[in-house]
């Protein structure tokens, strides 16, 4: 029986060779080349002006609410259903992140949720687009507008979705980037910055330089305390390699999707999904049981386990974890994680193993 793992990244000879130039020839005055291709190209695949590539996406996030100016006493809105790299960076920067329920079919963050948190010290929206989901973008923009308040997109999860002709990181304020290795298209570890706004584009740019401003003539001058959040060149070039095959690259998703969605079609469950004008990269394809209908998540995962297969569950609330107050009142994050998990997917996942999964998850719904 081979062995199902639950995500691993698609690498062909082309990142083979970008990487091998990288390191061969990728120093002294070519130290850049592939880091300022990668984020010229991920932005014009996204239509948006900048973008910065970092470390991380926790990095990414970090540099643009420090840009913002999110700062001690700010309140940050975010969905309690997220991972925990979402909600972090706010406690770097000492404001309070203020966790808020989600929707039940797109398990992104609730607009009526957030209108009703909205306090005189809200600064900021984190709409996180979870599991390839798009969260409802313009109920969002709608109240941020309208509260002056900043709206960000984290889209790590979204590279390959599309809301209404824009692409997942596009359209608010800036959107935020990973390619970890779990991620649709990798680097290993690796974030990206996009903003359409040239304020906080030379921002993140100076904050990311150690608070050195482009413009200082002086050599070693830093202005303000700031950050080094940087990708490697040698990153960058597995970066460009799999930006040329992007469209490759979603495409497997969706079919692994796909799959599964004809697979488990007659069941009682909910999948990640689709809405008219958009459209869903499927980076995790993930199974809600309905509410009432017997399962229990963790002999699922067992069964799994004992069928050589690698489980993934649904995130948690991230109030549950210890470093926050649990709230119960988010009724729908609560409610999801005993009832979910996230699917295997790869690149060259077979239909024989996803039956392998389909038929364990028919089994564990009873
Ligand atoms: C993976 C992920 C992150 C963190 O990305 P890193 O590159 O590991 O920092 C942030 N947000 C979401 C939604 C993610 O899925």
């Amino acid at each position: 029986m081979t062995r199902i793992q639950y995500t691993k990244p698609s690498i062909t000879d082309l990142e083979v060779e970008f990487a091998t130039d990288a390191a061969r020839n990728g120093w002294g005055s070519a130290c850049y080349a592939y880091i300022e291709r990668f984020e010229r190209e991920f932005a014009a695949f996204l239509g948006v002006p900048h973008a910065i590539a970092t470390s991380s996406c926790t990095g990414a996030l970090h540099l643009g609410l420090a840009a913002a100016g999110i700062g001690a006493g700010d309140e940050v809105i975010v969905a309690d259903t997220n991972w925990i790299a979402s909600v972090a960076p706010i406690t770097y920067l000492n404001a309070t992140p203020v966790f808020v329920d989600v929707l039940p079919d797109t398990w992104c963050i609730d607009p009526a949720a957030v209108e009703a948190a909205i306090t005189p010290r809200t600064k900021a929206i984190i709409a996180v687009h979870l599991y390839g989901n798009l969260a409802d973008l313009n109920a969002l923009k709608v109240i941020a507008d309208r509260h002056d308040l900043l709206l960000i997109e984290d889209a790590a999860e979204a590279f390959g979705s599309i809301y209404h002709g824009q692409r997942a990181g596009s359209v608010a304020d800036f959107g935020i980037f990973s390619f970890h290795g779990t991620k649709t298209l990798t680097t290993g570890e690796g974030g990206l910055f996009v903003t359409s706004r040239p304020d906080l584009y030379q921002k993140v740019l100076t904050l990311n330089a150690h608070g050195r401003d482009s413009s200082q003539t002086k050599q070693f001058w830093s202005d303000v305390i700031g950050y080094k959040y940087k990708m490697s060149n040698l990153q960058a070039a597995i970066g460009c390699a799999q930006l040329q095959r992007a469209d490759e690259l979603i495409a497997g998703k969706r079919r692994v999707f796909e799959t599964y969605s004809r697979l488990l079609a007659d069941l009682p469950i909910r999948m990640n999904p689709e809405p008219e004008g958009c459209v869903n990269g499927y980076w995790m394809p993930t199974v809600v049981v309905d509410e009432g209908v017997a399962f229990d998540r963790d002999a699922l995962l067992d069964a799994f386990k004992a069928n050589q297969i690698d489980g993934r569950v649904f995130f948690w609330p991230v109030s549950m974890l210890p470093m926050f107050e649990d709230k119960p009142e988010n009724k729908v994050s609560y409610s999801l994680y005993p009832r979910a998990v996230n699917l295997p997917t790869y690149h060259d996942l077979t239909e024989e193993e996803m039956q392998r999964v389909a038929a364990l998850i028919r089994s564990a719904i009873g």
